[in-house]
């Protein structure tokens, strides 16, 4: 039956015919060869085993026999491609099976040449592929199914293979991105992240591809028409095969950037509230009810109350009140039940050591809990205090200008009673009264002017030559000569010039040296000296009065400032006159400062420098 089958005829063929076939039917596997032309001449004998035909049968066998018809065309068309070209065939197809179903076959089939290239037959193999076939079909149903159902998910999905490269997304990946496939799959979509995510997106990638660890990040992906991206949160697990292998990931990105967003917000309102219970200038104390449950740090400073008072929850709203006060807090409680907050008042608190600090307190409630109220405590003290030292100035002033005043009109009356009576011969001494008085008016008066024009600027500064050595000295005699019972004694007198403004810097010297008087009143001598530098003159003004205590040095320099004690009530003032000085001396770009030691006496230091800066 064999000699039924025609070898070609042309070319070589080193081995004949029966020993070709004899060698095809001991191999274990399929084997099959065909003509120049395509023709399959023989089959061997494991192929009918497996195929079940009959030799007979078989004669002048073609694929169309024995492939499925679904499979044929296809097969067909590889086959008769691999003819044309004179290539090599790789061909999967269901074939007839002995057992009289169809399986799943591997064709392979090579091209035998003659040294001119002429093809001579083809030589080819037939394998049983039918499982990995199945698992292939399993596979691509599952993906089938998958892509299915992504299509249906909110999410953008994605399938990759087991090395990460993309081969599939949902349409709503297409939809979000804007992006081409070419520039998603494979692994483009790396260009679509954010370049600030991009370096630990990777890296995750690459350790979860590795490990085989759930893919499980956030990270933001660019909109390509809008040029904009938002936050997505990806999760992607493995697909195992049946070796156990990572065979493909499947994944999922949810769109968070709303969540993102409010997390964004929240951090931000967490911060200020943060930076805002962290601030040191404004007290803050949250209470549920009348328990105090936090207080930020300023408070806590401002009233010597403890961190873990507070945490113990020993502390409550009455604990802290001032008693006198609790009319006006009844009050403020009443307004907090019926407005949800208390516009900020002046109220006393009670601080942990018994003194009493005044305070500007707001309050509101939380709108979804009312009994949780949060309190702001501004330390109030300088303000009282001004309050305080405004009034102690205005009944100063009242003082200061009622005595003159009150002398003047009884040496007036007196003058007049002199005249009626016609004794109005010797007025020299009446007259001489009311001068001073005048003076010690006119002082008053142009030393309110002085701190309202610093207040509003407008002090003006001549620039002139001053030999402050040689007005030290005509001071020091003036003053001398006014108050008998001190002598000022000016050390070094060499002449010392500057250039500054000579009336400005008289009144600071008056006001030091009558200051050094008036405060030493048990002491008889003001000692002067005078130390100029190479560009700086400093004039010490000494005195062995009452001092001045250490908490007040800094003061004295404010405003209608006195440092009050008892002893010194009946030093009469009104708290300008350092205030006056310091500024002419500040315009001249010098400084002040004071030594003081109670009781022994004090030291007031002028460093000037010897030219006044331009801008004053
Ligand atoms: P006044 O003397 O009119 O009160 P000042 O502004 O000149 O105003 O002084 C402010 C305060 O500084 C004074 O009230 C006094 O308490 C204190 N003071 C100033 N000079 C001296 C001094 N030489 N010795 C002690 N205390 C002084």
């Amino acid at each position: 039956m064999r000699e039924l089958f025609s070898l070609p005829t042309s070319g070589e063929l080193s081995l004949d015919r029966y020993t070709l076939e004899f060698l095809a039917d001991a191999l274990p596997h399929q084997i099959w060869m065909a003509d120049a032309r395509g023709h399959i001449f023989f089959w061997n004998q494991k192929w009918y085993a497996s195929n079940g035909l009959l030799i007979n049968k078989s004669k002048g066998l073609d694929w169309e026999q024995i492939v499925h018809p679904e499979d044929y065309p296809a097969m067909r068309q590889t086959w008769q491609n691999a003819l044309v070209q004179g290539q090599d065939l790789l061909t999967e197809a269901r074939l007839h099976t002995s057992e009289g179903n169809y399986r799943w076959q591997e064709i392979r089939g090579s091209v035998r040449r003659d040294i001119e290239g002429t093809i001579l037959l083809w030589v080819g193999t037939v394998t049983e592929s039918e499982e990995r076939k199945q698992e292939e079909l399993t596979l691509k149903a599952r993906e089938e199914n998958f892509h299915l159902f992504t299509e249906l998910l909110p999410q953008l999905a994605w399938v990759t293979r087991s090395d990460g490269f993309v081969e599939y997304c949902n349409q709503r990946y297409y939809d979000y991105t804007h992006a081409r496939p070419e520039q998603i799959l494979g692994y483009a979509w790396r260009q679509l992240l954010h370049p600030e995510d991009y370096a630990r997106v990777i890296a995750t990638r690459h350790l979860s591809l590795a490990q085989g660890n759930l893919y499980d990040i956030e990270y933001r992906l660019r909109d390509c028409q809008a040029g904009t991206y938002r936050w997505f949160l990806t999760r992607g697990i493995p697909v195992y095969g049946d070796s156990n292998q990572i065979i493909k990931w499947f994944g999922t990105s949810t769109d968070i950037e709303e969540q993102k967003q409010i997390e964004e917000n929240l951090r931000r309102s967490q911060e200020r509230v943060h930076a805002l219970m962290e601030s040191a200038i404004i007290g803050i104390a949250v209470a549920e009810g009348q328990t105090i449950v936090e207080m930020n740090d300023a408070l806590l400073q401002l009233t010597g109350y403890t961190r873990e008072e507070v945490e113990q929850r020993s502390l409550n709203t009455s604990t802290i009140m001032f008693p006198e006060y609790t009319s006006r807090d009844q009050q403020a409680l009443q307004e907090l039940a019926t407005n949800k907050q208390i516009t900020p008042y002046e109220t006393t608190y009670v601080c942990k050591d018994g003194s009493l600090l005044p305070a500007l307190v707001g309050v509101v409630a939380l709108p979804h809990d009312p009994q949780q109220t949060i309190a702001f405590v501004l330390d109030n003290s300088d303000r009282k205090e001004l309050e305080q030292r405004k009034d102690d100035f205005m009944s100063m002033a009242s003082h200061e200008f009622k005595t003159p005043l009150t002398v003047l009109r009884m040496q007036i009356q007196l003058l007049q009673k002199q005249r009626a009576r016609g004794e109005a011969h010797n007025i020299t001494p009446a007259l001489a009264k009311m001068g001073s008085q005048v003076a010690r008016l006119t002082k008053l008066t142009e030393e309110l002017l002085d701190v309202s024009k610093i207040a509003a600027g407008k002090m003006t500064y001549a620039r002139e030559q001053v030999d402050i050595s040689k007005l030290l000295h005509e001071l020091a005699d003036t003053l001398h000569q006014m108050y008998p019972t001190h002598t000022i004694l000016v050390h070094n007198a060499a002449p010392v010039t500057l250039i500054g403004d000579k009336d400005r810097l008289e009144q600071v010297f008056i006001n030091l040296l009558s200051n050094a008087i008036k405060y030493s009143p048990e002491a008889n001598s003001v000692e002067v000296d005078l130390h100029p530098s190479l560009e700086t003159l400093t004039i010490n003004v000494r005195d062995h009065g009452i001092g001045i205590p250490r908490a007040q040095r800094e003061k004295i320099f404010e405003r209608f400032y006195r440092a009050i004690a008892s002893e010194q009530k009946a030093l009469t003032g009104l708290g300008m006159g350092l205030y006056i000085s310091a500024e002419i001396i500040k315009r001249h770009g010098g400084t002040i400062r004071v030594k003081s030691e109670l009781k022994k006496g004090s030291t007031f230091s002028v460093t000037l420098p010897l030219v006044m800066p331009q801008e004053s």
